[in-house]
C-alpha cells in the first residue's frame, strides 16, 4: 500500500509544474477493492487522488482526469458534493451519525470549512466525540455557505485526517420544519431546535390575573393533567428540592405547552427521517430570563410526556456567556443553580447538559465538569474562525491589517446580529501595533469580541476574502497548531482525563 502511495505522489510530481508544491496527506491513504484514494493538495488546490495499476481498476465513483505512466494510472478529482457523497458510501466513517451514546461530546463550529484536523488532533488526546460540522442559519447567511458545503467540507477534511471514531453535524438553533428538512437532506445527524419563538417567553413576566386568563384558555383536559402533575408539588432532585406552587405550574403551562408539541411535531420527522440515528437538542438558551429549576424540570417532564428523547438540553444561564470571552457573573450563584440542573437531566433519562458559547468560559468549566460529570455538550462556534484570524496575523500581516480595519467598520452592522459589549477604545490602535505582537490582538477581550462577530464583512469582501483564505491556506499547518492547541486547553479545563 506504501508503495502505491508513494508512486502515485512522485507521478503526480512529475506531470505538475516544477515549482508546484505535491503533497499527499499521509493519515488519509487508504485502500478501496481496487485501488488506493487519498487526498492531495496540489499548489494552492485539495483534489482527491486515485491510483491503480490499470485504468480499467479505478473505480467509477469519482469522476477526473487519468494520467498514465508503466503500471499506473492516477486520477485527479474535484472536492465537489458528488464525490463527497461518493466518499460518504465506500468510507462511511466520513458521513456524521448520531451521539447519543457517547458520554462528552464538543461542538466545534467551523464556519470557514477548513478547521476539521485541529479539532480532531486535540479531542483524540480525551476521547471526546466532536460534532465537527455545526453551523447555524445565521452563519451560513453571514458566510454565504449551505449545509450541504458545511457537511461536506466535513468529509473531505475527516478523510484527510483519517479520523474514524464517528463524528456528529449540528445543524444549529434551527427554528422551522423547513429548516430542519434542508439540514437532514444535506445529512446533519443532530438537530438543535430552538424554541425561543414557539414558547411564550413573555409570561414569565405576567401578573397572576394575566397567567390564569391564559391558562384558563388551555383545553380542559391539558389543564386538569397540568395541575395534577405539577400544581403545588415539590420534586426531590439529588437531594435538592424544587417546589412548583400552583401559579408556576399554570405559568409554565402558558409559556412551554404549544412549543412542547412542536418538539413533539419535530422529533416525528426526524424519527421518519433518520429512525433512531439522531440526536435531538432542545435549546432554550436564547431568551432573556434564565431558565430557572423549576422551569427546566417542567420541560423536561413534558417532552417525556410525549416520548421524546432528548440528547442534549440547553437552559439559558444566569450570568453572561458573551461570544469570545470568558464567564462573567456570580460564579458561586451558577454553581449552585448549575448543580440542580445537572441533577435534573441525569434523573431524567441523563440526557446531556448542553453550554452554548462555551468558549473561552474557563472560569466557570471546572464548575461544569464537576456536576454533569462529564456528560456534557459544551458548543463552541466563533473560535475557530479566531484561532484562523490568529493565523493570518501570524503568516500575512499585512492581510491581518486590512481585515481589522474591515471589523471595525463592519461593527455596527454586525451588532444586528449579535449581542456583544465590547469596549472599542481598549483595542490598541492599529498603526501602533508592530507585525509581530499582530497575533496576541487575538488574547485582547475586546479585539476578540469585535472580530467574533464581523466574519460575514470580512468573509464576503471581494478582496479582502479571497485573500484571508489564500493566506489561511499558506499556513494551514499552523492553523491546526493553533486550534489543537486552543481546544485542549478547554478540554483540559473541564478535567477530561487524557485518552488511554
Ligand atoms: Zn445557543
Amino acid at each position: 500500500m506504501k508503495k502505491l502511495f508513494q508512486q502515485t505522489a512522485s507521478h503526480l510530481k512529475k506531470s505538475t509544474a516544477r515549482e508546484t508544491k505535491v503533497t499527499l496527506y499521509p493519515a488519509s491513504c487508504v485502500m478501496l477493492e481496487g485501488s488506493g484514494l487519498a487526498l492531495a493538495r496540489i499548489g494552492g488546490r485539495k483534489v482527491l487522488v486515485e491510483a491503480a495499476k490499470t485504468e480499467g481498476d479505478l473505480s467509477a465513483d469519482f469522476q477526473g482526469r487519468v494520467t498514465t505512466a508503466t503500471g499506473l494510472a492516477v486520477k485527479q478529482c474535484d472536492l465537489c458534493h458528488a464525490h463527497a457523497d461518493a466518499l460518504r458510501r465506500a468510507l462511511t466513517w466520513t458521513a456524521p451519525i448520531s451521539l447519543r451514546d457517547r458520554q462528552t461530546t464538543i461542538g466545534c463550529g467551523d464556519r470557514l470549512g477548513r478547521a476539521t484536523p485541529g479539532h480532531i488532533r486535540a479531542v483524540r488526546q480525551f476521547g471526546v466525540a466532536p460534532v465537527l460540522a455545526q453551523q447555524s442559519i445565521r452563519e451560513l447567511n453571514l458566510t454565504g455557505r449551505s449545509y450541504q458545503n458545511v457537511v461536506d467540507d466535513v468529509t473531505f477534511l475527516v478523510f484527510q485526517e483519517g479520523y474514524q471514531d464517528g463524528f456528529g453535524a449540528d445543524g444549529d438553533h434551527l427554528k422551522t420544519l423547513a429548516d430542519i428538512n434542508v439540514a437532514v437532506d444535506a445529512g446533519m445527524a443532530m438537530i438543535t431546535l430552538d424554541l425561543s419563538e414557539t414558547m411564550l417567553a413573555a409570561a414569565e413576566n405576567w401578573d397572576a390575573a394575566r397567567i390564569e386568563a391564559a391558562f384558563a384558555e388551555l383545553p380542559q383536559a391539558e389543564q386538569t393533567r397540568v395541575l395534577a402533575a405539577y400544581a403545588d408539588r415539590s420534586f426531590d432532585v439529588e437531594g435538592a428540592t424544587i417546589a412548583i406552587p400552583a401559579l408556576e405550574a399554570k405559568r409554565c403551562a402558558v409559556m412551554y405547552l404549544k412549543a412542547m408539541d412542536f418538539a413533539l411535531e419535530v422529533y416525528r420527522l426526524l424519527q421518519k427521517r433518520r429512525g433512531n440515528a439522531f440526536d435531538l437538542e432542545i435549546s432554550i438558551d436564547e431568551t432573556k430570563a434564565p431558565t430557572l429549576p423549576a422551569h427546566h424540570l417542567f420541560i423536561i417532564k413534558e417532552l417525556l410526556h410525549r416520548h421524546i428523547t432528548v440528547s442534549s438540553l440547553a437552559p439559558r444561564f444566569i450570568g453572561e456567556f458573551q461570544k469570545a470571552v470568558d464567564y462573567a457573573g456570580d460564579l458561586a450563584e451558577f454553581e449552585r443553580q448549575f448543580a440542580v440542573h445537572c441533577g435534573i437531566a441525569r434523573n431524567h433519562g441523563n440526557y446531556k447538559v448542553s453550554i452554548h458559547s462555551g468558549s473561552d468560559k474557563l472560569s466557570a468549566y471546572p464548575v461544569i465538569g464537576k456536576y454533569t460529570r462529564h456528560r456534557v455538550h459544551v458548543k463552541t462556534a466563533g473560535t475557530s474562525w479566531l484561532e484562523a484570524v490568529r493565523t493570518v496575523a501570524d503568516c500575512a500581516p499585512s492581510v491581518y491589517r486590512d481585515v481589522h480595519r474591515k471589523a471595525l467598520a463592519f461593527f455596527p452592522e454586525a451588532l444586528k446580529y449579535y449581542h456583544v459589549t465590547p469596549k472599542l477604545d481598549n483595542i490598541p490602535a492599529l498603526d501602533s501595533v508592530k507585525d509581530a505582537d499582530l497575533p496576541a490582538l487575538m488574547d485582547q477581550a475586546d479585539a476578540r469580541q469585535v472580530l467574533h462577530v464581523t466574519y460575514g464583512g470580512i468573509l464576503r469582501d471581494p478582496t479582502i476574502g479571497p485573500r484571508f483564505f489564500a493566506a489561511l491556506d499558506a499556513g494551514e499547518d499552523r492553523y491546526y497548531e493553533y486550534l489543537e492547541r486552543h481546544f485542549v486547553r478547554h478540554l483540559t479545563a473541564l478535567g477530561l482525563p487524557a485518552a488511554k
